[in-house]
């Protein structure tokens, strides 16, 4: 048998997966309306052939459930999915009611409902093929203390299932007047000449065969496609014992058969039974899919024109996918990468570093020798001015150049400038994602920062260990040439003199904040008031505020720093420095040759520990991470994170399901022809 209704159910997903929102682009589905307590869940259930919607008196339908059956006959039993939730295969239907319980407790009760569907499919080799949604909210639509706004949000939503060209299924009781049925008064405003209506009267077993004879042949709410009686449940008496799952289904079918027989009579010529309404409603869907489909072909048409005409226009028809996108990013970051290798060596990692431990030096001079207590007249630091005539012999400037340098070999430099290395790294690759299309893409920036810290976090132990270990020997002598002494004079009086212009830099950005003239008076006053301390005379505060002081402070912390690297600087360059004997006299040259020695060794180990090791282990992280860890909403997720690739990728999608469904169409409305011929 050719079974379009499948293949229409097909094209229908295909059609809502393209625009959920459209309308237009619509085939029709069957929606089931009924009031609390008419039977609703039942009547589903039977078609189903399972229990599978939640139950509880508070438990309202929060959001539509869009029911797709599948007629599986090669499936043992049923088996359900959430597309939406990508989970497939269950075959617990407690799993599948407590899923849609939680879906639906979801939706916050101020709320009401929610708009956005549950999708759920059912494959069984007993069902038939339908697409159903059960519509929630007819019960909220009745309950009075709804507010205003609510009923009218429930009332917008349902009508948006109710329009044409769907199929409304409404469910009254039999044991309730026709008269009172929300279902039909529902379906009633939405198809007032009953065209697509199907009526269906539950619980027929309430009541007598004559009443129950009397509302499936009525005449006063006339449907065009009928009423069905149908008995859905088994009475819950003790001669029945509860059943569960497909036994459930059994009884059910027993029960409904036997009542049918025993009441053939009066039933004679009326629609009754479960299995008549299931075969009402495929051919009722049939059918009516069949009407749509020219209409909804030509829609698609026309959409498909104008999602090919765009695609031409904005992207000039080229090809893009969320995985060869991300195919395409991953070369580019690989190619950003080498071209990053080539740039950063031994000479980038030695700058690095040499930066960081002149640093070090200067702090270490600065505490050690420069940051003495000042005299009076805050004249250069007498200390500093008794090395320069410092006896050969004397065992205190000894004693004190060996501190410092103890302080200096055994700063770990081993972690230090691995910690160094790996940030300047990190930072790099931030900026070299910045350089490329990436930038755009905060979760690939992510990960891609996670790959390089996984591969530098793997060596980043043991390189600090090898830094450590290799410079050891320096913890306990160090050895001068005299190349070395002059190359380190050289560049110590090149940096002291950056840091004095700095000094002074700074000094003159203060003046020219605070204004000359109040800088002195302040700082005089600063003076004043400090060689002053334990005088009994009050100096009087000028009006000068904490702040104002604090900039006073700095002025004249600068003014001092200056002076004596002017002081320092004139040493070095003193013949007394010219040669290495004298190191404990030109602390500042040995320290910083020894500065040189550690970062050499270091870097010697970092290049090959550490960069050269990133460099080759790097490229294949990214692929792990980028092309084989992703899911395949991961890798959609990632391409879409930039606005413009995200419209590229949704039109080349929107485009090709639109020819997609254009040649299902197209099958299907060649089957419908060969079927009417013959
Ligand atoms: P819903 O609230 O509209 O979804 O209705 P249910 O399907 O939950 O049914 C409401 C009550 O009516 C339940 O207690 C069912 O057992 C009972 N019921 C449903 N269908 C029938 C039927 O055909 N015959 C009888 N006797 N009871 C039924």
């Amino acid at each position: 048998m050719l079974n379009l209704t499948r293949q229409m159910i097909e094209i229908r997903s295909i059609l809502q997966s393209i625009d959920p929102n459209d309308n237009t682009l619509k085939l029709p589905s069957i929606v089931v309306i009924g009031s609390q307590s008419s039977g609703k869940s039942s009547v589903l259930e039977a078609v189903v052939g399972r229990e599978f919607l939640p139950k509880g008196s508070n438990m309202v339908t929060r959001r539509p459930i869009e029911l797709t059956l599948v007629n599986s006959p090669d499936l043992a039993a049923e088996v359900a999915e959430f597309p939406a939730l990508r989970m497939n295969n269950l075959t617990d239907f407690e799993q599948v009611q407590k899923i849609l319980y939680d879906l639906n407790l979801a939706v916050p009760i101020t709320e009401a409902i929610s708009n956005d569907p549950i999708q759920l499919t059912i494959r069984s080799p007993r069902v038939p093929d339908l697409s159903l949604v059960d519509l929630p909210g007819y019960i909220q639509v009745e309950a009075a203390d709804q507010p205003t706004e609510l009923k009218r949000k429930i009332r917008q939503l349902c009508d948006k299932y109710l329009e044409e060209p769907n199929i409304i299924l409404a469910i009254s009781a039999a044991d309730v007047d026709l008269a009172n049925s929300t279902a039909l008064r529902a379906s009633r405003q939405m198809d007032p000449k009953g065209e697509r209506t199907i009526g269906v009267v539950t619980k027929l077993d309430l009541v007598d065969g004559a009443e129950a004879r009397g509302i499936l042949t009525n005449r006063k709410y006339p449907l065009k496609m009928g009423y069905v009686g149908v008995v859905t449940k088994v009475p819950q008496t003790s001669i029945f014992k509860k059943k569960t799952g497909y036994q459930a289904f059994i009884a059910q079918q027993n029960f409904e058969s036997s009542f049918l027989k025993d009441n053939k009579d009066e039933f004679a010529g009326t629609s009754v039974g479960t299995r008549t309404l299931k075969k009402r409603l495929m051919r009722v869907l049939e059918r009516s899919m069949a009407l749509s489909l020219k209409p909804t072909y030509d829609r698609v048409q026309q959409e498909l024109e104008e999602a090919s005409y765009k695609f031409k226009v904005e992207f000039n028809d080229r090809s893009l996918t969320p995985e060869t996108y991300i195919a395409s990013s991953i070369d580019t970051l690989k190619g950003a990468v080498k071209e990053f290798s080539e740039r950063f060596g031994r000479n980038e990692i030695k700058s690095v570093l040499k930066n960081e431990l002149d640093q070090k030096v200067l702090d270490l001079l600065a505490s050690k020798y420069w940051n003495k207590p000042h005299d009076q007249s805050r004249e250069i630091d007498q200390d500093l001015r008794d090395i320069v005539n410092a006896s050969p012999t004397d065992v205190y400037w000894h004693r004190k150049l060996d501190l410092t340098t103890n302080s200096l070999t055994k700063l770990g430099v081993g972690r230090l400038s691995t910690t160094l290395l790996t940030n300047a790294l990190l930072t790099e690759i931030d900026n070299m994602i910045d350089n490329t299309t990436l930038r755009t893409h905060p979760m690939i920036k992510q990960v891609v920062r996670d790959a390089a810290e996984e591969v530098l976090n793997s060596r980043y132990y043991s390189t600090a260990d090898q830094v450590e270990n290799c410079i050891k020997p320096f913890k306990f002598e160090i050895e001068l040439e005299n190349s070395e002494w002059k190359q380190s004079r050289e560049h110590i009086i090149r940096l002291l003199n950056e840091e004095l212009r700095s000094c002074d830099q700074y000094l003159q950005l203060l003046k020219k904040n605070i204004g000359s003239r109040k800088l002195t008076q302040i700082m005089t006053y600063l003076e004043n008031k400090d060689n002053s301390i334990g005088e009994t005379i009050e100096r009087e505060n000028i009006g000068f505020s904490p702040g104002i002081l604090s900039r006073g402070r700095d002025a004249l912390f600068l003014k001092d720093r200056s002076s004596l690297l002017q002081f320092r600087i004139s040493c070095l360059k003193s013949s007394q420095c010219k040669i290495k004997e004298n190191k404990y006299k030109c602390p500042e040259i040995f320290l910083a040759a020894v500065a040189d020695k550690l970062t050499q060794t270091a870097v010697l180990f970092l290049n090959v520990e550490l960069l050269s090791d990133f460099y080759y282990n790097f490229p294949r992280a990214l692929d792990a991470k980028l092309s084989n860890g992703l899911t395949q909403e991961q890798i959609e997720a990632f391409a879409k994170e930039d606005p413009k690739v995200k419209r590229h990728i949704e039109l080349q999608q929107r485009k090709e399901l639109l020819e997609l469904a254009t040649s299902k169409i197209e099958d299907v409305m060649t089957l419908q022809k060969h079927r009417t011929k013959h």
